[in-house]
């Protein structure tokens, strides 16, 4: 068997289109553009290249950007200060602090300044509360976006055997909990334990986000499997995941490359967000 490829990038640009003629209803039912705050702290290259992509895209459907940028060896309070401001702008729709921080600042404090309507990442507690307990609330940009990827590509849920590989609040836990929410019977596999690849050949729908590259072969997948490969890696010949995709391909009926999978994914996923925050601040919800 030859794995079907998701192609993630295009079903971004859906996404993104989708969330420029949002922006454009918003604005024509007599609302303000949504502005998107994202906050870089220091200078980290990586950190730099996903927050410009993150500006561009917002810009190009039609956000306004209200980008901030701290020195690397800001205090906690200076960065706190910053994070209460944009809190009461009425100019900013959502916040999105580029984590990780500088290891000096406690970044999990500075995630409790954003409120709840303009946690455009989601990940306040507030948010993940009402992710767990199957009420509406922004949800967490990279497992939303695997959501999505499933649903253009019609993978059915309900009743279906998904393996998680990983817990962070990041990726792991919320992905789980999505999951569950569409009645898939939901395992999560970490690092203690005991047979990873046992555990992921139940899997009809394996979500891989362990950060360790290539640590799923095509011994972990069941045939026809459908498999999400959220790890990206920079490796010598360019970016991996944690998925072995060309023996993997070999097994799953569909499956995520990387880069072109879930990567773009998460920046739609977070347009999409701001949009909504944006629509709730002003009273024009759905
Ligand atoms: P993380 O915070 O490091 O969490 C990794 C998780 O994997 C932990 O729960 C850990 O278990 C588990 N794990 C580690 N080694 C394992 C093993 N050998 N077997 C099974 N589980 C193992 O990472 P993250 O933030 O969730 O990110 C995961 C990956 O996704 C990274 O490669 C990251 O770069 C990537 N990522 C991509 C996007 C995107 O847009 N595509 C977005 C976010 C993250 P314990 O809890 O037991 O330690």
């Amino acid at each position: 068997m030859t794995a079907r490829v998701i192609d993630g990038k295009a079903v971004a640009r859906e996404v993104r289109a989708e969330v420029a003629r949002g922006v454009e209803q918003l604005l024509a039912a007599g609302g303000t553009a949504p502005g998107l705050a994202t906050v870089l702290v220091g200078d980290d290259p990586a950190s730099e290249v996903y927050v410009r992509n993150k500006r561009r895209l917002s810009v190009e459907a039609g956000m306004v950007d209200q980008h901030r940028h701290l020195p690397g060896d800001v205090d906690q309070a200076t960065a706190q200060d910053l994070l209460d401001e944009l809190a009461a702008d009425p100019a900013v729709s959502g916040i999105l602090l580029q984590l990780p921080t500088p290891k000096h600042l406690d970044s999990d404090a500075l995630v409790l300044r954003i409120p709840a309507e303009r946690d455009v990442d989601g990940l306040t507690t507030l948010n993940a509360g009402l992710l767990a307990q199957g009420r509406p609330g922004l949800r967490p940009c990279t497992p939303a976006g695997v959501m999505r990827l499933l649903d253009a590509y019609d993978v059915e849920l309900a009743g279906a055997e998904a393996v998680v590989v990983g817990r962070s609040a990041l990726v792991g836990k919320p992905m789980a909990q999505l999951l569950l929410g569409r009645n898939a019977t939901v395992t999560t596999a970490h690092s203690r334990t005991k047979d990873v690849a046992e555990v992921c050949r139940r899997a009809d729908v394996l979500v891989v986000a362990a950060g360790i590259p290539g640590l799923i072969g095509a011994d972990a997948v069941k045939p026809g499997a459908t498999v999400i490969d959220v790890g990206i890696h920079r490796g010598e010949d360019g970016l991996v995941g944690d998925v072995r995709y060309d023996e993997v391909a070999e097994v799953a009926g569909l499956l995520t490359p990387v880069p072109g999978g879930v990567g773009p994914m998460t920046i739609a996923m977070l347009l999409a967000n701001t949009l909504t925050a944006a629509k709730a601040q002003q009273g024009l919800g759905d």
